[in-house]
């Protein structure tokens, strides 16, 4: 391990190589660029990776899994990831900075969830793996009129491969990286093409600046979807971990299927925000506003559906566009900023679709509905409330991905809690009211894996996150999103 802390400094020398086996080494089909969303400005390259490469680091993955103590020794694990929060801590501002430019997160969020709180997810996991009971005992029975003793171990599953999005790119590589290694894993990560210095990076202080032995930890970022495609398919890696679209997801596992993989998969949503008739209005349209604004609603678990009583739906439609039309999109690199660009031309013109579709399907645009004035440049939509639908339309049903709130009347509780379940996702929500036994019934009611009541924030290091339904299977976070990477051995012997 080298001691020197070099700034990172993006650019065609320094963040264009995957980690391959412990070493880093250029891509064999080149490099791509790498955009600024807020400036349209190529700020650098990435190493461009083929099939080849992904074989290469998957080999890697087996052979580190197969053939080193990694597995087995949870000291060299513990001091492995402690070292590398440290490492990283080191790079804060520099990681800061890029993760702003390459992502288009506001800056404030990199205080939170785009950077400084995945960082801790190290030390959480690495915490656990100390206390982890590894051996549980299930103590003596007679199966059969055989006295046995009997204990379960809690062993690693293998070669991981982690399969990426864009939107918030360290939150979701650390929160499959700390549990995946804290459990004995080896990894093959593979990032979004939009967001691959935020892994590339890592990858280059895990090969410079830790004792993470070469090939548990293998980066390999790609223009090519196929060579992410590998890790579903390749027999030599034993659980897939996904995060992306749910038709993506949908594809990842019907390949994994052909061999037989766990399967771990973090898909989209289109999250409900239910306001009861004894809830504050205004105070909660002003909160689901803001919600969908945040990094230009670019959020699987974001609320993206307002759910308001009928008799006071027009004055919550003009309470809502009040917020929004204040919630300016501008510039990352302002702490003032919670609405950034969207990532690339490609997602805009998704989102500017889906604003054609909802005025298609008879609803009207009650604020925002296009490009900011003032921008002459980046991917910017401005904050869009659509009203006059119902949950029947495209635009109240499918993800969007921008900074677009549809707004739709309901009758009552029970009302809502069937309009928020009538939906293919069940990944998040909200419930705003006042009479805790209404309130304690729509939370039963509602199908999602998260639920934040009047303002409550569901997100933290030890806190489950996952979907219901199509936004996915099993648990990031927390307890349950280590066991995840864990395989379940029941030994028995006689007993004594
Ligand atoms: P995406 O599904 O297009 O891509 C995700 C990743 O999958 C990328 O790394 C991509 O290169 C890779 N990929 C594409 N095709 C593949 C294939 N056939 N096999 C294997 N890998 C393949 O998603 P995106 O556009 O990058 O991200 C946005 C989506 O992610 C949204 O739907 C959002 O809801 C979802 N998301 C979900 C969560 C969650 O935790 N539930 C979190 C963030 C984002």
């Amino acid at each position: 391990m080298t001691t020197t802390t070099t700034p990172l400094r993006p650019g065609p020398t320094e963040s264009s190589f995957l980690l391959v086996d412990g070493k880093l080494v250029p891509g064999a089909g080149g490099v791509f660029d790498i955009l600024n969303p807020a400036t349209e400005e190529v700020i650098g390259q990435a190493a461009d990776a083929t099939a080849q490469d992904m074989d290469a680091a998957i080999a890697a993955a087996r052979r580190a899994f197969d053939e080193t103590d990694w597995s087995r020794d949870v000291q060299l694990r513990v001091r492995c990831l402690r070292q590398l929060q440290q490492a990283l801590l080191n790079h804060l501002e520099e990681l800061r900075e890029i993760t702003i430019a390459e992502v288009g997160a506001p800056r404030f969020l990199t205080s939170g969830p785009q950077l400084e709180l995945p960082i801790q997810y190290l030390g959480y996991y690495a915490d656990l793996a100390e206390s982890y009971a590894w051996r549980q005992e299930l103590g003596v029975a007679e199966p059969m009129g055989v006295r046995t003793n009997r204990y379960v171990l809690k062993e690693p599953v293998g070669v991981v491969g982690a399969i990426t999005p864009w939107n918030f790119p360290h939150q979701i590589n650390f929160a499959k990286l700390a549990p995946a290694l804290a459990a004995g894993n080896t990894v093959v990560l593979k990032p979004a093409p939009d967001t691959p210095w935020c892994a590339a990076l890592v990858g280059r202080i895990i090969a410079e600046e830790t004792d993470i032995p070469a090939g548990v930890v293998n980066v390999v970022t790609s223009t090519d979807h196929s060579v992410g495609a590998q890790l579903a398919t390749d027999p030599r890696v034993d659980l897939v971990s996904f995060t992306g679209s749910t038709a993506t997801g949908t594809a990842v596992m019907t390949a994994a299927a052909q061999t037989l993989k766990k399967v771990f998969l973090e898909l989209g949503g289109k999250s409900a925000f239910i306001v009861l008739d004894d809830a504050d209005l205004a105070g909660a349209c002003t909160m689901a506003a803001f919600t969908v604004c945040t990094h230009a609603g670019q959020g699987c678990a974001l609320t993206t559906r307002l759910l308001v009583p009928r008799e006071r739906y027009d004055e919550a439609v003009k309470a809502t566009a009040d917020t929004m039309a204040g919630l300016r999109a501008g510039d990352p690199d302002s702490s003032r900023t919670i609405c950034g660009p969207l990532i690339s031309a490609r997602q805009r013109d998704r989102v500017e679709g889906y604003l054609r579709l909802a005025t298609e399907e008879g609803g009207t645009i009650a604020a925002g509905g296009g490009r900011p004035a003032d921008k002459e440049h980046g991917f910017f939509i401005e904050p869009t409330l659509v009203a006059g639908l119902d949950n029947t339309a495209r635009t109240a049903r499918e993800e969007i991905f921008g900074p677009v709130l549809v707004i739709l009347p309901h009758d009552g509780d029970e009302d809502a809690v069937r309009i928020a379940n009538d939906s293919p996702y069940g990944l998040s929500g909200e419930v705003y009211g006042t009479d805790p036994d209404r309130l304690a019934a729509v939370v039963a009611g509602v199908r999602t894996g998260t639920l934040g009541v009047n303002g409550g924030v569901w997100y933290g290091i030890d806190a489950p996150f996952g979907g219901y339904k199509a936004s996915g299977i099993g648990r990031e976070m927390g307890v349950a999103g280590f066991e995840e990477y864990l395989e379940t051995k029941l030994v028995a012997e006689p007993a004594s």
